[in-house]
Parts: C-alpha cells; sequence; structure tokens
C-alpha cells in the first residue's frame, strides 16, 4: 500500500473525532518539545549548520510556541457557524469546517523542524491525516519530529513521514491526495501546482522573496541599520522572509550605507553566521556575488571566510536595480541597496518584482511610516521591525502574494485553509412554507421579488412594507407547481 493509500484508510477514522479530541491527543506534543529542546537543537546545528541559538530559538521555542496556540486555538477556529440568511427567515444556515482528507506536505531545509510542524499540527487539528515529506537535506529533523508525533499515540497511518528527494515529492503528488501543502522555492511551487493542475488537488504555496526593508528619511538610523545586518544574515540569509533588497531615502541613503557597513562588519562569522547549506546554494551565492563584482557594486563584504561561508555582503551603486541581486532570491547573506526619493517611488520599487512575501518599513513617524506599510504589496508588512519576526506569532496568518505564493500558514486562516466549507441549511419550522419563487413565473412573482430586492436596496419602512405586501399577494395569489 502506498503512503497515500494508507493515509486514505485511516481518514474516515480521524475526521469522525472531535476537533477538542483531535487537539487534546496533540497538545502534549509542546511539552515533548520542550523536554527534548537541548538534543532537538544539537540535531538541527548539525543538520543543517545554523547557529545553534538560531535553531533553538527559530526550530525549537518557535515550534513549542506554535503547539500550544494551535492547539488551544483550533476548536474555536474550526467552530461550525451559524450565518443569517434574511432573505429565508424561516431556515437556518450553518457552515461546517471539513477537512479535505489525504494532505501531503512537502517542505524546505531552512527551517526544518518549525516549517514541518506548521504544515503538519493544523492539518492533522483540521481534521486531515498527513504525509509529510521533508527536505532530503535534512531527513534527520523530519524523522525526529515525526518520533514526537508517533509517541502521542495517533491512530495507525493518521501522520507519516516518506523521506526522499524532489522525485519522491513529485510521486506523492502523483498518487493524488487531497490537499497539498508545499513550502520551497518559486520554480519548485510552480512544478507543484502545474502537477496538481492534473486533477486538479488544491495547493497552498509558501514560496520564496526578495523582501524589503525600506528607511524613511525620519528613521532611527541606528534602529534601521541594526535590523538590516540580522534581518540579511540570520539563518546565514536562507530564510524566505530574509531583507534581501534595502530602499533608503535618498536624505539619509550615505549615512545609513555607512552605519549598515559598519555593522556588517562586526557580525561574528563563527558565532553568528550560517554557511550554505550545500553546494548548489553556495553557487546561486556565486553567481549573485560575481554578477555585482562585474559592476563594481560591491559596497562592503564579498569575501569567502571558509569553504561555504559568505562575509555578509552590502551590494550599492548606480545601476544596483540591474543586479541579479535585486532582482531575484538570493537566500543568502547579501543584501542590496538603492535610494528613493518619495513614499510612491519606494512603493514603485517595492512593487516591482514579481514577489511579495514580507517588507518592513523604518520611521519615527509611525503613523507615515503605517500608511506606506500599507500600500505594499506584500503579505505581512512590520513598521520598525524586521517582517521575519511575524513568523514567531503563530496567531498571524503567514503567506505571500504574487510569485510569493497563496494561501496561508499560521493564524485562524492557516486552519481554515486546511478545510473547506460545507453549507448545512435546515429548516427551523415542523411545516415548510409555500416557496417565493418557483414554477410557474410570472409577473406577480416577479414584481414581489423585484419590491424584495428594492428593500434590499434601500431599507426603509416604506420600500420593507411595499415588499412586504407584494410578497402577501403572491403567496395568496400561487398555486404551487
Ligand atoms: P526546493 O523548492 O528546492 O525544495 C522544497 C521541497 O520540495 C523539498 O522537500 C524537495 O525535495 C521538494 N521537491 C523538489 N522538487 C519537487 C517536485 N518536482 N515535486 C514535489 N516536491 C519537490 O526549496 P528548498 O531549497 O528546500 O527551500 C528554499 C526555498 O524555500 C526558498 O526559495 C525559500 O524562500 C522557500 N521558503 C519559503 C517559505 C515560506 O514560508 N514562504 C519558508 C521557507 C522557505
Amino acid at each position: 500500500m502506498s503512503p497515500v493509500e494508507r493515509a486514505r484508510s485511516a481518514a474516515a477514522g480521524w475526521a469522525a473525532r472531535t476537533v477538542e479530541e483531535r487537539a487534546a491527543l496533540l497538545r502534549p506534543l509542546a511539552g515533548r518539545l520542550a523536554d527534548d529542546a537541548e538534543r532537538l537543537a544539537d540535531l538541527i546545528h548539525d543538520e543543517n549548520g545554523k547557529p545553534r541559538s538560531e535553531a533553538m530559538t527559530h526550530d525549537v521555542v518557535a515550534s513549542i510556541v506554535l503547539t500550544r496556540w494551535v492547539t488551544e486555538a483550533a476548536p474555536r477556529a474550526l467552530a461550525t457557524r451559524s450565518v443569517a440568511t434574511p432573505g429565508q427567515p424561516h431556515r437556518r444556515a450553518t457552515v461546517v469546517r471539513r477537512p479535505y482528507g489525504v494532505v501531503v506536505a512537502i517542505t524546505p531545509w531552512n527551517i526544518p523542524l518549525m516549517i514541518p510542524l506548521s504544515s503538519v499540527l493544523p492539518a492533522l487539528l483540521a481534521g486531515n491525516v498527513v504525509v509529510l515529506k521533508p527536505s532530503e537535506l535534512t531527513p534527520n529533523t523530519g524523522a525526529a519530529l515525526a518520533a514526537h508525533l508517533d509517541a502521542l499515540g495517533l491512530p495507525e497511518g493518521v501522520f507519516q513521514l516518506v523521506q526522499g528527494d524532489g522525485a519522491v515529492g513529485a510521486a506523492l503528488v502523483d498518487a493524488q491526495p487531497d490537499k497539498v501543502v508545499f513550502t520551497g522555492s518559486v520554480p519548485t511551487g510552480r512544478r507543484v501546482m502545474a502537477a496538481c493542475a492534473r486533477f486538479p488537488i488544491p495547493v497552498t504555496l509558501e514560496l520564496g522573496g526578495v523582501d524589503a526593508l525600506i528607511v524613511r528619511a525620519d528613521a532611527d538610523l541606528e534602529l534601521a541599520a541594526s535590523a538590516i545586518a540580522w534581518g540579511a544574515t540570520f539563518n546565514g540569509g536562507q530564510a524566505c522572509c530574509s531583507v534581501e533588497r534595502v530602499l533608503v531615502h535618498v536624505d539619509v541613503y550615505g549615512k545609513l550605507l555607512a552605519r549598515v557597513t559598519e555593522k556588517l562588519g562586526r557580525i561574528d562569522p563563527r558565532a553568528d553566521l550560517g554557511p550554505a547549506v550545500d553546494d548548489r546554494q553556495r553557487g546561486v551565492w556565486s553567481t549573485h556575488l560575481a554578477d555585482a563584482r562585474a559592476r563594481g557594486l560591491v559596497a562592503a563584504g564579498g569575501d569567502w571566510l571558509g569553504p561555504r561561508t559568505l562575509a555578509p555582503t552590502l551590494v550599492a551603486g548606480e545601476g544596483v536595480l540591474d543586479c541579479v541581486a535585486w532582482r531575484e532570491e538570493t537566500f543568502g547573506p547579501i543584501v542590496a541597496a538603492a535610494p528613493y526619493r518619495s513614499d510612491d517611488e519606494a512603493v514603485a520599487l517595492h512593487d516591482g518584482t514579481p514577489y511579495g512575501l514580507t517588507a518592513s518599513v523604518f520611521g519615527r513617524d509611525v503613523s507615515a511610516a503605517t500608511a506606506l506599510a500599507r500600500r505594499l504589496r506584500a503579505g505581512a508588512v512590520a513598521v520598525n521591525e524586521v517582517a521575519a519576526t511575524v513568523y514567531a506569532h503563530p496567531q498571524l496568518p503567514w503567506g505571500g502574494v504574487g510569485a510569493s505564493g497563496f494561501g496561508r500558514s499560521h493564524g485562524e486562516a492557516g486552519l481554515l485553509d486546511l478545510t473547506w466549507p460545507q453549507v448545512i441549511d435546515t429548516p427551523r419550522l415542523p411545516h415548510e412554507p409555500k416557496p417565493l419563487w418557483g414554477y410557474p413565473y410570472d409577473d406577480v412573482q416577479e414584481r414581489a421579488l423585484l419590491a424584495v430586492g428594492h428593500a434590499f436596496a434601500r431599507p426603509a419602512p416604506r420600500t420593507v412594507l411595499r415588499a412586504a405586501r407584494a410578497v402577501g399577494r403572491l403567496l395568496t395569489h400561487r398555486p404551487r407547481l
């Protein structure tokens, strides 16, 4: 039996449980992760290369917080809701959240515990059964997560781990699950979506970005420079939401870049900087660096400090907008900076790529910075903070627009994303009253319904009374077919 078939045989039993029952079974995971935190952080650090403190915070602690919140929030978020339907007051409509069935989750290596967990846990809570394929670069972290889930005593087939590369992921999609949740690069996301389109299977795509940080003229430059230094280099720059582009108001451009250069130079490569995860990733950094160098735009850094460790690198100067590092995701510790003159120009430059995952705006006038934030085409925008931090708060929906994908993980939206809404429409009265519309069609019916339309368009005693009279005439006039 294939993993998708095995999952399918467990789907009905799991969906039949209440969300409270599922949450009660899954909630102890938070304690298990906390008890195993030191070993998990070591494992992630060894396997992925990121600094241990990032493994501990971005993966382990974030996973504990997510587990706690989502297992508590799920019953409320997924509860059946009544919806008023004024057009038929004699009936009761409810919207029930139904699980898709078999969910295949395919995840990347860069946040190898938290991303798989944030795909798997909401799916299980929503009543789906899940097959997880973690990245081939972080199989041990995937296996550690699976061991913790297995230890919770989930029924056979409700959660399964499948290890392997892209071909294994493609085979899981070919097996026609009921929903695919994919986190990874834009090119692979396109392939996964095309594969899903054949059946079709709904797909959530959490893809990459070239996220920007905007520094307004009134910004606290010290704060902004620190944010750029961290935002561009944490996780070795290998985060979907890392700062890849900086837009600086022309009045403070020189001052800001001087501070950024100074701060990038003070990052300790041994303690704070992760290496490229593999040679393929190193190759991407190398290409983007060579392109900037050929244009004479490497303003700071640019040296290899180890086989796969690149010094934090600033790319700036005339022509930076043509650099590969400006236009495409580097997924490394390279940040490109350009000046802008007005908020309108900042918006145009920000939105001038197909991506839209996160953005950050820095300015002392928080209202003006917030007004700018609201104009940007990005799934999450933070003011006076690096937007990557939004990911740490599982209450907030996470996801992008444009080439950065669609659908959401985290937040109520993330739970709803793993369900489909089913309307259940039932009678309130013991006997169904005569219907207002149906055969035979005639003028009396048409006029009565138009009167109802007028009452909806301009609710007022006069229009409502007219509609009530017309409906009364209709009910007495009409024989039912
Ligand atoms: P990737 O696209 O190379 O691989 C992601 C996953 O897809 C892996 O498990 C891989 O084995 C699998 N895969 C590859 N080809 C496949 C196919 N044809 N069918 C099915 N599965 C296939 O990405 P990566 O290098 O692992 O991760 C880095 C990318 O992920 C970056 O672009 C980053 O921005 C993005 N990312 C996005 C988010 C987000 O929340 N939006 C979070 C983390 C990473």
